[in-house]
């Protein structure tokens, strides 16, 4: 048949495979980027084979077909095949698994990436300031449930974290207060006289 002596032609240069192919489009459904499956007259020249993926010796009829394989079949079988290709999408869309896969490679960029911007970062915020107190103190108006909400559900990792902030800057915030409460004393009695 004309499609097979072609692919015969071809041996095993993907490109010329693919120029022959082009030839015949139309006649079949073909998909690229896999092996083209429904090419229904692949020559297999095997009944058997060992998948390469669980390693078990399954039936031809287990196999997709795969005409640039010698005998006609893909290399896993369709089990195999089905559980790569689950693998591959959930590796390539969903973000929280891509992110446990890279953790590393995203840590040390973003490591990396802070360092080098640490100027850049500081004039940023400088700037615009006044625009994020106005936009969190908006935010915070309103989403006052979701808040509420929030703030229950995660009260000890909060109270960890002002605790870990305080230890942190404790010099700081104790003067800031102490000129805080200087600052009220002296209007009262301002207030007062
Ligand atoms: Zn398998």
């Amino acid at each position: 048949m004309y499609y097979q002596n072609t692919i015969q032609e071809s041996g095993n240069d993907i490109s010329n495979l693919k120029l022959s192919l082009n030839k015949i489009q139309g006649l079949f459904e073909i998909t690229w980027g896999r092996c083209p499956r429904n090419i229904k007259d692949v020559t297999m020249t095997v009944k058997t084979k060992i998948c390469s993926g669980c390693h078990k010796r399954k039936g031809s009829t287990q196999f997709y077909k795969c005409f640039s394989n010698k005998s006609g079949l893909q290399a896993v079988c369709k089990a195999c095949s089905k559980i790569n290709q689950k693998k591959y999408y959930q590796s390539h869309t969903d973000r929280a698994a891509y992110r446990k896969i890279h953790k590393e490679e995203i840590k040390a960029y973003q490591d990396l990436y802070y360092q080098t911007h640490r100027k850049q970062r500081k004039a940023y915020l400088k700037a615009n300031r006044k625009k994020f107190l106005e936009y969190g103190s908006q935010y915070r108006k309103t989403h006052k449930k979701e808040l509420k909400v929030y703030k229950e559900a995660n009260k000890e990792d909060i109270a960890n974290k002002q605790r870990r902030y305080y230890q942190k800057n404790k010099n700081k915030i104790d003067a800031y207060q102490k000129a805080y409460r200087k600052r009220k004393k002296n209007e009262r009695n301002n207030e007062s006289t």
